[in-house]
């Protein structure tokens, strides 16, 4: 620990920035968003340069670990060259990590160049491999082109994690199959329990929801689950399949707290600084970007807002509460 490390009112070591890149995105995935989405004007997005400066001086304070999400981070302009940039501070060792999470639609294009970077591990969403299931999720998705974005990740040497929010109704019955499809690839896999965030429809949230304590409990009688205390420095409790020897991760903010670890805040696209995912304080950190060329006022804000980075989120789905807990769309900070 250095006297740089950013420690917020309760003790937690801040050193994970998830930065959401845009909030554009080539799928409309139904639990995320509107099939008509507002997207923001030009303006209020930073600059690649000023998400560089941004991201880095997170690093200068502290910051280890570095996730890029959107949105679909891989459809915003010219993002190799962002990625790039920050790869210089996995050069210098001020960083330990330059992730991304993808939908993995443009990885044929990308995924040798993200290796080339300093990426060594991504994680991919996908909820189905049922192409008209797939279709149906995102909306505007092809699965092939995903799978064929896998293949090339395999190809360029990139570790990956699939990422798939479980869908009462709609993909609980392929979690078997996502199992064993994982164990064959050689990735791990991580179950996502649906968050109540944006307005995507009405009624929608509750039919979705499906506790991973159930899931867990049904895959049990199916697969060995060895407990493991394995961290990735996120949220996720992890098992090893003992049949396939691969990893699977349970993320469930409804049904687990895991708040009291909480090490990360999230930047979005308009320099808008959430410290906790399921709470509505934020810190702008666009005017001090734009208001000088030094990052004196860019660091004062940073620790400023760690200074409250609030205790934890109280996400509830029930009939008394229908209503999203936070009225963002998870494409804002990317999850
Ligand atoms: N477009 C990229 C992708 O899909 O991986 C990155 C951004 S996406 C918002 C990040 C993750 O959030 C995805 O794994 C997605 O499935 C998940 N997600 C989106 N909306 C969610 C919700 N309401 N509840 C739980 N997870 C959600
Ligand atoms: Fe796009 Fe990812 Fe949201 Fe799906 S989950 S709409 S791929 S941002």
């Amino acid at each position: 620990m250095s006297h740089m490390d950013m420690i917020d009112p309760f003790g937690r070591h801040i050193t994970y920035l998830r930065v959401s890149v845009t909030d554009r995105c080539d799928f409309r995935c139904v639990y995320c968003m509107a099939e008509d989405m507002a997207f923001l004007p030009k303006a209020d997005i930073l600059t690649l340069e000023e998400l560089d400066r941004a991201a880095s001086a997170f690093v200068r304070l502290g910051v280890r670990k570095l996730r890029l999400t959107g949105g679909e981070p891989l459809v915003r302009r010219n993002v190799m060259a962002l990625i790039r940039a920050l790869g210089r501070h996995l050069t210098t060792g001020a960083l330990d990590e330059l992730t991304l999470t993808t939908n993995g639609s443009q990885l044929v294009k990308y995924a040798a160049e993200l290796k080339a970077a300093g990426m060594k591990r991504i994680n991919v969403s996908l909820d189905t491999l049922d192409p008209e299931k797939f279709a149906t999720i995102t909306r505007w998705g092809k699965l092939p082109q995903v799978l064929d974005g896998l293949r090339a990740a395999q190809e360029a040497g990139l570790a990956v994690k699939i990422n798939t929010v479980a869908l009462k109704g709609v993909n609980d019955d392929e979690f078997d199959r996502l199992i064993g499809w994982c164990g064959e690839q050689g990735f791990d896999l991580c179950l996502i329990e649906v968050m109540p965030m944006g307005e995507i429809g009405e009624g929608a949230r509750l039919d979705q929801y499906l506790p991973l304590s159930l899931v867990r409990a049904k895959l049990k009688t199916r697969w060995t689950l060895d407990e493991t205390d394995y961290r990735t420095g996120g949220p996720a409790r992890y098992t090893v399949v003992r049949e396939t020897g691969r990893k699977l991760g349970f993320i469930t903010p409804l049904t687990h707290n895991f708040c009291e670890s909480c090490n990360r805040v999230r930047l979005t696209c308009t320099g808008t600084l959430y410290m906790c995912l399921g709470q509505q304080d934020a810190a702008d950190l666009r005017a001090p970007l734009r208001a000088s060329e030094s990052d004196t006022l860019l660091d004062a804000a940073i620790r400023a807002a760690i200074a409250r980075k609030p205790k934890g989120h109280d996400f509830v789905i029930d009939r008394r509460h229908a209503a999203p807990a936070v009225p963002r769309h998870m494409s804002v900070t990317g999850g």
